[in-house]
């Protein structure tokens, strides 16, 4: 039951946390780097990075990005356009 000064960057479990990959719980540790917080699971291995917004930004890349400009999701709006057939069938008379 010691906490050590360590404890500031060393990988913390984050209980009852669900890992997003595996959905294994309580396999999630947690860290900073820069004031960053990573996440990593120990069960499959996944890593991601958390970023201001608190959102998961997975870490794939293996470039350390200190930029990342916020950028509203883009809205993926579909649009249906019905053209009326010109050669609809007339009742014939
Ligand atoms: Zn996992």
């Amino acid at each position: 039951m010691s906490e050590d000064a360590v404890n500031k960057t060393k990988k913390r479990f984050i209980a009852g946390a669900v890992c997003p990959a595996c959905s294994e719980a309580d396999k999630l540790t947690m860290w900073n780097e820069d004031g960053v917080p990573h996440r990593e699971c120990v069960a499959c291995g996944f890593t991601d990075t958390l970023n201001e917004q608190g959102l998961s930004v997975p870490s794939e890349l293996g470039t350390r990005v200190n930029q990342q400009a916020p950028k509203p999701a883009a809205a993926k709006v579909q649009t249906v356009q019905f053209f009326p057939n010109p050669k609809l069938k007339k009742p014939a008379d």
